[in-house]
């Protein structure tokens, strides 16, 4: 994850930089073109110079002040952090117009040009002009992302009343074993979330409101914006990808219904129906790797359990083992203050954010992590992630600020996972994590598994979260008509349905962080798409053959280069060139995703093949 920033601003946050400004090619005579009234390059040229010094210095006090609550959650550190961010938005108020005025000026130089079309999507939450409603936004924004994260459920009366927290809700879902406690837990965490409607309505005519200030038709469009192409196209590209994963997403459905049907009994999960959603051992559906034990398809089989051998290892030796992957492509270490500043475990005496994220807090490659490692292979895939992150703000360090971001916001998500696809048995075993490895054609299908119900499974839960949002902003669905067009969505793309009837005041998006804390989220779809794709790429420039997921880059310094070069350009081109430059191509493509997952595919192919696929129903 990025850093947590306040939930109005999409800040790209965790950047790297030197205090370089860019370059204006300034020529001599200005304001010539006073009498046509539009911007002179001039202007905007000395905007964007000056943009770069200002926001950079709001940017380093925010990420300051952010460090500082997250690390040590006091009133003092909130009150601080809660005046930064209010200069941040007031600045971006007053400069997020003028960049959109001065970016229609004639004759600028493309990275210019760039710098102010960027400037004008740096917050994800646009605000009106008029500074009380702008303070209602504000307000309105915090308020919902308070009342998610103490969210709690709440059962019995007086000293028997018993509350529970999301965190001890998914737990009940994760154990996967209680129809009825699991039903329980996951209508109770979405009774936190009906009061968040009515604010919700209000937020997106507000932001709606700012989106209109700066150009856009909505919030909705803002977002599609962001990635080099109209927002029109950026919709139909999601669906294009979409499309070429869903034959193999039907296959795992298929099959992880038949073996929900065989353990709850057919006359609780319809055969051709939707999944109820409660037992997917995720409170979203999201991710199913908690039914694993109910799916591996051979059990017995060496597993990727490394925990009794990662039981001894300390913090900095997992951070070091993550470090080791990026180094041994012949990568950069990290710089000494790394070590130093970063926060690798939870204190004893202090309350911090334990949630996992890496920054650069000064920007002049001031990387962190900060996270309360343990030591379990979750743990040590996720170092990786961060450090995937740390890696890019490392390699763009000397770029404008605005420039310091990733390609689009899927490729800063998808390097850490590119390399976490290397993390291979044989590499475990190289580590002396696991003792035998099997490349037995079992051994194979069980990790193959593992992996898909991670992140083939989350693949339409990405797809449809900001379809839903789009559909929100722009309108074409009302309130009163949201949460049934959530459930739809969920039906049509995942397969997922509701497993009671939603009361007339539901609102489940709302039990989604990501909803109430206003974080947008194709970034997710778009990075589990490019991980195999970026993954392909460095294998082929490795000298790997052979099948896809045998592939590690580990080692390969040609795959590090090509890698590096990527990771340099930041934001500065558009992301076909930053793809261009790692895969030899301009286009995002799952065709490598649907290679790795081959035997996969065989295998499912072969179970469901006198089963009934596909779903019929869709909710709402
Ligand atoms: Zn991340």
């Amino acid at each position: 994850m990025r850093p947590a920033l306040l939930p109005l601003l999409l800040v790209i946050g965790c950047a790297g930089g030197t205090p370089e400004t860019p370059a204006p090619k300034t020529p001599a005579a200005a304001g010539k073109d006073a009498a046509s009234a539009g911007p002179s390059a001039d202007e905007a040229r000395a905007f964007a110079k000056t943009v770069d010094t200002e926001l950079r210095a709001l940017w380093v006090a925010q990420a300051t002040a952010a460090w500082a609550y997250e690390t040590d959650i006091t009133d003092e550190h909130e009150a601080a952090l809660v005046a930064v961010d209010e200069k941040l938005m007031a600045w971006l108020t007053v400069n997020i117009p003028k960049a959109a005025k001065l970016s229609k000026a004639k004759g600028l130089e493309p990275d210019i040009q760039r710098q102010l079309d960027l400037l004008t999507r740096a917050t994800s939450l646009p605000a009106p002009a008029d500074p009380d409603r702008r303070k209602k936004l504000a307000e309105i924004s915090a308020k919902l992302s308070g009342m998610y994260g103490k969210g709690k459920y709440c059962t019995g009366e007086g000293d028997a009343q018993v509350c529970r927290d999301l965190g001890e809700l998914s737990e009940v879902l994760a154990k996967a074993e209680d129809w009825d406690a699991q039903l329980d837990a996951w209508q109770g965490w979405r009774t936190v979330s009906p009061a968040m409607k009515p604010m919700y309505e209000e937020f997106v005519a507000l932001g709606n409101e700012g989106a209109k200030t700066i150009g856009y038709d909505d919030v909705g469009v803002l977002w599609r914006s962001g990635y080099d192409m109209s927002p029109v196209e950026a919709e139909a590209e999601t669906e294009r990808l979409w499309m070429q994963v869903k034959p193999l997403y039907e296959q795992l459905h298929c099959h992880v219904r038949a073996k929900l049907v065989e353990k709850y009994g057919a006359d609780k999960i319809a055969a051709d129906g939707l999944i109820p959603a409660h037992v997917t051992g995720n409170m979203w559906a999201q991710s199913w790797e908690n039914l694993y034990p109910m799916l591996e398809p051979y059990p017995g089989q060496p597993d990727l359990d490394v925990s009794k051998a990662l039981a001894d290892w300390d913090a900095k030796k997992i951070v070091r083992t993550g470090e080791s992957f990026f180094t041994s492509m012949g990568m950069d270490p990290m710089p000494a203050t790394f070590w130093d500043r970063s926060m690798f475990e939870k204190p004893e005496d202090k309350e911090v954010v334990c949630h996992a994220s890496a920054w650069d807090v000064q920007l002049n490659d001031d990387q962190r992590i900060k996270m309360c490692i343990k030591p379990t292979l979750d743990d040590l895939v996720t170092i990786h992630h961060e450090l995937g992150h740390n890696y890019y703000n490392h390699y763009y360090t000397s770029l404008p600020v605005l420039f310091q971001a990733g390609a689009h916001d899927g490729f800063h998500e998808g390097i850490g996972d590119t390399l976490v696809l290397s993390v291979t048995p044989t590499y475990l075993h190289k580590l002396g994590l696991l003792e035998e490895v099997s490349e037995s054609d079992e051994a194979v299908l069980n990790k193959q598994m593992l992996d898909a119900l991670q992140k083939l499974a989350f693949l339409p839960f990405g797809r449809m979260i900001d379809q839903w949002r789009w559909d929100v902003f722009s309108g074409k669905v009302k309130p009163d008509q949201w949460n049934a067009h959530w459930w739809k969505l969920r039906g049509q793309y995942q397969g997922v349905g509701a497993p009671m009837d939603r009361p007339a005041d539901a609102f489940d998006p709302g039990a989604k962080y990501h909803i109430p804390a206003n974080t947008p989220y194709l970034r997710y779809f778009y990075s589990h798409v490019l991980q195999f794709q970026f993954h392909d790429a460095l294998c082929k420039a490795s000298g790997h053959t052979g099948p896809l997921h045998t592939c590690s880059i580990h080692g390969s310094k040609e795959a590090g280069k090509r890698l590096s070069t990527m990771l340099a350009m930041g934001a500065s081109k558009p992301w076909p060139d930053a793809l261009d430059a790692v895969a030899g191509t301009r286009t995002m493509d799952a065709t490598a995703m649907m290679t790795y997952f081959q035997p996969l595919m065989g295998w499912l192919k072969e179970q469901n093949k006198d089963r009934q696929c596909g779903w019929t129903k869709t909710g709402g």
